[in-house]
């Protein structure tokens, strides 16, 4: 890791430059010990292809939970064809931590309760995720300010604490309508479902279509009464990974 580096002065530097400003700092500063984190949705396509342009051999890694929708296999075959440079590496779940939730909770366990989701998403994940996290000096996220409330303080550059990692948010003051100017404009892929009014795409079995006026995250969990976060950007007690100070 880059101890020399003061994540609140990067930001500051960095407050009002473009995503490609941001990503070209982010490649110059940490390559190749920096990757995206992609789960294909919109912001991660728009990413993609900024950085594609960039760095065609840059890094991104995405977390195959084994419950995705086929839309999102396509993506991913769409996207290796069409960035066929991009180091695009596939992280799964460890086979026996599958195997052995499944056995005693069943398939389908996080429709049961909180816990039971909470530690499929620990499984199929936030474990391989963490995974992927090593050895890395940062990672990239598509993360936006106004996608949810928890998301409205972050910052460009933030100290990842509990992994000892900076994480970059390229994509922070974007808003939804920008990242589909972006994408119409330069025709990026992107995935089916969100021609199906899916705004967030996830796993199969835990991703619904939204009604015309619906928060754009209702469709994540919805059977749960307020947690749309998967564990990815926050800590054991919910906040989001990210530090200020
Ligand atoms: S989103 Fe659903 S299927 Fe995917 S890891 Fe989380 S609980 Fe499991």
């Amino acid at each position: 890791m880059n101890t020399t580096l003061d994540h609140n002065l990067a930001a500051q530097k960095l407050e009002g430059r473009s995503p490609q400003e941001i990503l070209t700092w982010t490649l110059e500063e940490f390559y190749p010990r920096v990757s995206l984190a992609s789960s294909f949705g919109a912001e991660d396509m728009v990413l993609i292809d900024m950085l594609a342009q960039i760095r065609p051999d840059a890094r991104v890694f995405t977390l195959d939970t084994g419950r995705l929708p086929s839309e999102t296999y396509d993506l991913m075959a769409a996207v290796r064809q069409k960035y066929p440079q991009l180091q695009l590496e596939i992280m799964f779940p460890a086979t026996e931590a599958v195997q052995s939730m499944v056995q005693e909770h069943g398939i389908n366990l996080f429709y049961d309760s909180v816990e039971n989701r909470k530690q499929c998403c620990y499984v199929r994940k936030v474990e391989p995720l963490n995974r992927a996290l090593q050895g890395l000096d940062a990672w990239i996220t598509g993360l936006r300010r106004d996608q949810t409330d928890n998301r409205s303080n972050m910052q460009i550059v933030e100290l990842d604490a509990p992994r000892g990692i900076f994480k970059i948010n390229p994509l922070i003051d974007w808003s939804n309508d920008q990242v589909w100017a972006y994408i119409r404009d330069r025709q990026v892929p992107y995935n089916a479902l969100h021609d199906k009014n899916y705004p967030s795409i996830g796993c199969a079995p835990c991703t619904r279509s939204i009604e015309p006026g619906e928060d754009l995250r209702a469709g994540r969990w919805w059977w749960e009464l307020s947690n749309q976060e998967c564990g990815l950007h926050v800590d054991a007690d919910g906040k989001l990974v990210s530090a200020k100070a």
